[in-house]
Formats: C-alpha cells, structure tokens, sequence
C-alpha cells in the first residue's frame, strides 16, 4: 500500500496505538454511525490532511485475538477530536456480519475506550489546487468526501465543488441534511444525489435528483467544469463505474484521484463483480 508518512512525528502525533474515550455516537442514516474520539490523556491530538484515516484496534469480548481495522477521518482536521463513521456490514446468506463494524454499532458506546493509530494514508484534498473540485461517493464512501467538503467550504476560497452521491434511498443515506445545509449557505456548492431505490417517502419529499446509476449523459449534465480534480471513493464496481463514465466524458486518469475501502483494485471494466 503507497501511503504518506503517517502524521506520528507531528505535534499531537503518536507511535503506535493511543487510548480514545468514545464522547459522542450520532447515527447518521440506517446503516452509518458516528464515533466522536476524544483522547483518554487530554493531551493534544495530530492534524491530518482531509481524506486520510486512522486504524482502531479492538478485542471484541467473542473474539480471542484483536482486530485492526481502518476508518476514514469524516470531519475536517482542527477539530480537538477525530470523527469516524461506520457502515453496519451486515451478513447475507452464508456471509457472516462483520466483526468490528457489528461490535462498533452494537457494543461500543458514548465513554467507551477503543485504541487508534495516528491518521495516515495517500488519498487527501490537494488544497493547493485551484481548480474546481468534484466529490463523487457510492455508500459509505461519503465518509473521506465529507471531510474534503467540510474542509474547502472552511477554505471559502470560491472555487466550485460539486458533491455527487450515490445511495440505494434516503434510509441508508449519511450526512444529507449536513450537505444540504452546506450548500443552502454556499452558492459555489451544487449536490446531487442519485438513488438506486428510492423510496416512496424519497419521491414524496423529492430527497433525490437521479433515479439509478450516474451515467455519463447525467456528470455531463450536473458537472459544469470538466476541467476539474476528481474525488471518488465506494465500492469497487461503484468506483469502476464512474471511473469509465468519467472517461467516456474525457476526463484524464490523471485528474481523478480514488480510494478504496478494502484490498486496492482494477478500475479497468471488467466482467467480475465485486
Ligand atoms: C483506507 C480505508 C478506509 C476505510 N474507511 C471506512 C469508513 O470510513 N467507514 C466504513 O464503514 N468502513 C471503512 N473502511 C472499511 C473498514 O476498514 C472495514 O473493512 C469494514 O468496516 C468491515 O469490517 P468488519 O470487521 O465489520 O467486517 P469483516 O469481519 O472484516 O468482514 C468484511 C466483509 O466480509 C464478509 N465476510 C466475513 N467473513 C466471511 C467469510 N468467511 N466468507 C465470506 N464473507 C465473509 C463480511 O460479511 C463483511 O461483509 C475503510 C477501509 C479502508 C482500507
């Protein structure tokens, strides 16, 4: 895995793990929860660049050994405490739920202690760029795109972000009511989101603007300035996806910058699914 140094050398930084209280926990949609992470010695806590996150260690009591597992950082840095946000995976037919997400949802809650790595990882907001900015995210994948949004609507610089996501329906959806207020109070902001199934409450309060996938007539239409960076983080078909629809509008690979939530693969289309 190509990762930047870890922010461990920096003021508030740490080797290894650092004991964290659990000081707040939001439910953000169904599925998504959030953890507000305080650390257990008061001390100060290291800054991170947007899109980067943290490891968290945890022995679940059914469990003999501990589980690491990495979770991307959802606020923007300068915050005195780290926010992450978990998806409930949840199990299906012969696949078991997963362990740490399960175990966080369930088991870990406001004053409970977890362990943390420092924040580290390659994919961030290059905030030097001037250029405008597209945020796209399938599923759990907003959690990196909202610390990116948060952080360039605090830069307030006037460059134009368009924040596109894709979620099944409102019930599963994280973090609308934030964006939609972000973007209520900043006119260089445009969101659009696109369900696969959306419910009839969705039609009704008209949550969504696109019914199914994004395809490459409908990032023609909301995405004003092609020439732009593009964010991108979800499942790896979500990812592949767009990817292609990107290209098929003549986006450079170059501009597009993409993380994945698992093992790293091929955005090139191909007949495996994931
Ligand atoms: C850089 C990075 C950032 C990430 N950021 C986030 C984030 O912000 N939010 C977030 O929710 N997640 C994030 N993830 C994913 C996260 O790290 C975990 O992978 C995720 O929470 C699942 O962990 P788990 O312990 O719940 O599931 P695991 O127990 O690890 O299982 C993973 C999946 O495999 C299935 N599975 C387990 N055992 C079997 C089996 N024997 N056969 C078949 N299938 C099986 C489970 O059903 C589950 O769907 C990120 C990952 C990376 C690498």
């Amino acid at each position: 895995m190509h990762v930047k140094p870890a922010a461990e050398n920096q003021t508030g930084g740490w080797e290894g793990f650092r004991s964290f209280k659990v000081a707040k926990k939001v439910q953000e949609s169904e599925i998504i929860t959030s953890f507000y992470l305080l650390p257990d010695d008061g001390q100060p806590i290291a800054s991170y660049e947007p899109g980067q996150y943290i490891s968290i260690k945890i022995q679940p009591e059914a469990q003999s050994f501990t589980q690491i597992r990495q979770y991307s950082l959802s606020d923007a840095p300068g915050k005195p405490y780290y926010r992450i946000s978990v998806k409930r995976e949840r199990g299906v037919l012969e696949r078991p739920d997963g362990v740490i997400s399960t175990y966080l949802h369930d088991h870990i809650v406001e004053g409970s202690q977890v362990e943390l790595s420092s924040p580290a990882g390659d994919f961030t907001l290059n905030t030097e760029d001037k250029r405008p900015v597209v945020l796209l995210s399938g599923g759990v994948g907003i959690t990196p795109m909202i610390s990116m949004l948060n952080t360039l609507v605090d830069l307030n610089d006037n460059r134009p972000i368009t924040f596109l996501h894709a979620s099944p329906n409102g019930l599963s959806h994280a973090f609308r009511d934030h964006v939609n207020s972000l973007a209520e109070r900043n006119s260089t902001l445009k969101t659009y989101f696109c369900y696969t199934k959306p419910a009839a409450s969705d039609r009704e309060s008209e949550h969504f603007h696109k019914e199914g996938y994004m395809d490459a007539m409908w990032l023609r239409q909301v995405i004003n300035e092609l020439d732009a960076t593009y964010y991108l983080c979800g499942s790896v078909s979500f990812m592949r996806s767009v990817y292609t629809e990107l290209q098929a509008l003549g986006v450079a690979t170059d501009n597009i910058c993409y993380e994945f939530f698992g093992p790293k693969a091929s955005l090139s289309p191909s007949p495996e699914s994931d």
